[in-house]
């Protein structure tokens, strides 16, 4: 009878700590799960604060973002947006600065805010260590400044990853993370009416709407995009205006 009651008190103790360490997984597995979506969903600011919108937007308000230029397809962008009165936010690529210097001054004298989008835009770059991902926003922050004597305060790192370098490189050099609350996936979707009515279909007053200066294809969508926005009664600008960052100290 001891024998049977110390089996069975064992059993018990087994059994417990085979559910505490299924326990322990699946919050391992969810931990996980979450940090991994963290990292990719730039929209929830899971590991540093994050623009994704204007939430109070009591106006039709929009921001159009465009990513990873200047590229000649940006003055096509930017001839579009000058006809339908509309300013836009180019998050710049170091690298691409330098090799448009024309293209990157013309955007700020037509009126368009440029933001940091990091030197090499690095496809590493969710592996850097913090003071890699430094070094890639401050070398861009010189490009540009070099190139328009100009700074800027906006960030938006490559392919929205966020993560704990990031999150310490923001800390250290103080920038504004801009996200996105509408994506266009232009640079997947091949089908240019398919790209329009994804972003219309999500749209709201407040958006901040990610493109990319990168193709012909984002140039043809906005051709029917922007007279959709003018006649929906959407007033496009910069990221700055909607988010009423002007007095951001840096
Ligand atoms: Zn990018």
């Amino acid at each position: 009878m001891p024998c049977f009651v110390v089996l069975a008190f064992f059993a018990i103790a087994i059994g417990i700590v085979y559910e505490l360490w299924y326990f322990l997984i699946a919050v391992l597995c969810l931990a996980s799960c979450f940090t991994a979506w963290g990292a990719f969903d730039i929209r929830l600011g899971y590991f540093t604060p994050t623009y994704v919108k204007q939430k109070n937007s009591t106006e039709k308000l929009l921001a159009l973002t465009f990513d990873d230029g200047p590229t000649p397809f940006t003055a096509d962008i930017m001839a579009l947006l000058d006809q339908y009165d509309s300013k836009a936010t180019f998050f710049c690529i170091g690298k691409q600065m330098e090799r448009y210097p024309e293209l990157t001054r013309q955007l700020l004298a037509n009126g368009h805010q440029i933001g940091n989008h990091t030197y090499s835009h690095s496809t590493n770059f969710g592996f850097l260590s913090t003071d890699e991902v430094v070094a890639e926003i401050e070398k861009c922050n010189a490009v540009l400044a070099k190139c328009t004597q100009t700074q800027t305060s906006l960030f938006r790192p490559p392919f929205g990853v966020t993560n704990p370098s990031v999150a310490r490189a923001v800390k250290q050099l103080k920038p504004l993370v801009i996200g996105w609350s509408n994506r266009s996936l232009d640079t997947v979707i091949t089908d240019e009416d398919r790209i329009f009515r994804r972003v219309v279909r999500k749209l709201q007053a407040g958006d901040i709407i990610l493109f990319h200066d990168t193709s012909a294809r984002t140039v043809n969508v906005l051709r029917k995009f922007l007279p959709y926005l003018k006649a929906e009664g959407y007033r496009c600008v910069s990221v700055d205006d909607l988010l009423n960052l002007h007095n951001h100290e840096k």
